[in-house]
């Protein structure tokens, strides 16, 4: 079975575990690292609603609380049948962390997928090297 399907079919099992109460609406992710290991996630609302967790999040976190911070792919999954589940702008910065020379694999329920890289999908995006470039303070950053 060619990757990206199995990834995808990863990233609907977690689906079935969202936690959604209020949107209703379940999404799955499946992130692959470097090494061939997959990690997977779900949405996870909660009744105080800005504090809600992506799939995507979900599982990248997941995988760098085990040590993992080299990503190949994520699929992400939902029950839309008629367009590709697209990753937010949160979740799309969230990835730009770990490098911008990914792929995200955005699947319909059919596991039909479009595959988009991190940088496609973020351009001109602020990272981690962004950060090194500001080591010269000027102004008032005295601390
Ligand atoms: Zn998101």
């Amino acid at each position: 079975m060619a990757v990206g399907t199995e990834l995808v079919q990863k990233s609907q099992e977690a689906k079935e575990q969202a936690y959604c109460p209020y949107s209703k609406f379940r999404v799955g992710a499946a992130v692959l690292t470097s090494d061939g290991t997959v990690f997977t996630g779900c949405n996870v609302e909660n009744a105080s609603y800005p504090l809600g967790l992506c799939a995507e999040r979900t599982a990248i976190s997941k995988a760098v609380s085990e040590g993992y911070i080299s990503f190949k792919v994520i699929a992400i999954a939902s029950d839309l049948e008629d367009c590709f589940i697209s990753p937010c702008g949160a979740c799309r910065q969230f990835m730009r962390e770990f490098g911008s020379q990914w792929d995200v694999y955005m699947s319909k329920s059919d596991g039909s997928y479009k595959l988009m890289t991190v940088e496609e999908l973020l351009p001109c995006s602020f990272g981690p090297d962004d950060l090194r470039k500001g080591k010269n303070p000027v102004g008032n950053s005295k601390l």
